[in-house]
């Protein structure tokens, strides 16, 4: 299955009035500090890390931090938090390094999920043909 994002239409966000849980959605789902504070790699807030926020997920995170996650394989792209494929918003002013590195990973693990479900569907062809 391939699903193309052709059009992001923004939705209003909205907040519990409880101070606590605002609160929360303001930290970075990994490292756990606010989004504006650095991330645990940077010394300053700033362009270098941005704001990496959840498309497929409601999930936000820096974006280096994101990166860090998603270089490990046993992440297999998927969202640190709710284990949704990560797909994230693509709506920056400046196409930074570290932001295709991030593509790249979400591309790399896509491709590498597309080979493991034709791998399971191989292994099931040859259990058929086995029982014949
Ligand atoms: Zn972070
Ligand atoms: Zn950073
Ligand atoms: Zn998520």
């Amino acid at each position: 299955m391939k699903v193309e994002i052709v059009d992001w239409q923004a939705v209003a966000s909205w907040h519990w009035d409880l101070k606590d849980d605002s609160i929360t959605d303001e930290l970075c789902g990994i490292c756990r500090v606010a989004f504006d504070g650095t991330c645990p790699n940077c010394k300053y807030p700033g362009n270098e890390c941005p704001l990496i926020l959840g498309a497929g997920c409601q999930h936000n995170f820096h974006l280096h931090c994101i990166l860090q996650w998603l270089e490990q394989d046993t992440s297999k792209g998927l969202c640190p938090m709710c284990r949704q494929v990560f797909e994230f918003r693509k709506d920056f002013n400046t196409v930074t390094k570290d932001i295709n590195s991030l593509l790249m990973l979400i591309d790399g693990h896509k491709s590498m999920r597309d080979r493991e479900v034709d791998e399971e569907f191989d292994s099931f062809d040859d259990d058929l043909r086995m029982n014949d």
